[in-house]
């Protein structure tokens, strides 16, 4: 299992990477089914991909929400817990136009319909560079209230994909089942694939795909002893 993480949905020009129009989330979302991948939730299944929001932008509500109802798709959003309802502080447009951030309403909305929330921590900092109990209080509160406003909350996806052996303790003292945002080597190092404007079909389908990442070097290997017999091959017949 793995996640492919969007953030933002937009029909609206952003000078950021890290968003996608409306039609191009449909499209790739229409192109893993077609694919025959399962688009699954954390914990549901193992062979599948996860459909992952980081942030929790109202963006989600508005352009992505309708478009995972028209294909009967569950997805999970990463919530920053003191962010629910609140701008954006930390990215403001260059039109100086904030970005909301999901309200409690539109959350139970959502909830109700079969969107899973999961922890994108308290503040959204890099946990790999706070004291323990720092980390304790970002992964620890942020599952008490998710918990007690939704009632269950088992995922966190760490900011900035930054994540070391405090933070895995952490975690799994809090008692979150996964973790996105790893390496991929077990349940709470799961593997967060970021699916951006510049993503193409093709490299989107690569970024479905990919295998396990021994398997995927294994291929690499191959490929460069491919590459290598064919060199040689075009040598000899020279
Ligand atoms: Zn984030």
């Amino acid at each position: 299992m793995k996640a492919l993480q969007f953030h933002r949905i937009t029909p609206k020009f952003q000078f950021c990477g890290t968003w996608n129009t409306p039609e191009q989330f449909a499209r790739f979302l229409e192109s893993i089914l077609d694919k025959g991948v399962d688009i699954i939730l954390p914990g549901h299944k193992d062979d599948g991909v996860v459909i992952a929001f980081d942030d929790g932008e109202d963006t989600i509500y508005d352009y992505a929400f309708p478009i995972l109802k028209r294909y009967s798709v569950k997805a999970v959003v990463f919530l920053i817990v003191n962010y629910i309802g609140q701008d954006n502080l930390w990215d403001i447009s260059i039109t100086g136009k904030r970005i909301q951030h999901l309200s409690w309403n539109k959350i139970y909305e959502m909830k109700d319909w079969g969107i899973e929330f999961g922890s994108h921590t308290m503040n959204h900092r890099n946990l790999a560079r706070m004291s323990e109990q720092e980390v304790e209080y970002e992964v620890f509160e942020s599952r008490r209230i998710l918990q007690q406003e939704l009632g269950e909350c088992t995922s966190i996806s760490y900011p900035f994909n930054r994540v070391n052996p405090i933070v895995v303790r952490a975690v799994s003292k809090a008692g979150y089942e996964f973790g996105f945002g790893g390496d991929g080597r077990n349940d709470l190092l799961l593997k967060k694939e970021g699916v951006y404007i510049t993503d193409t079909p093709r490299s989107f389908e690569t970024k479905v795909l990919e295998k396990p990442d021994f398997i995927y070097r294994y291929d690499r290997i191959k490929q460069k002893v491919i590459n290598y017999f064919t060199i040689a091959t075009m040598l000899a017949k020279r």
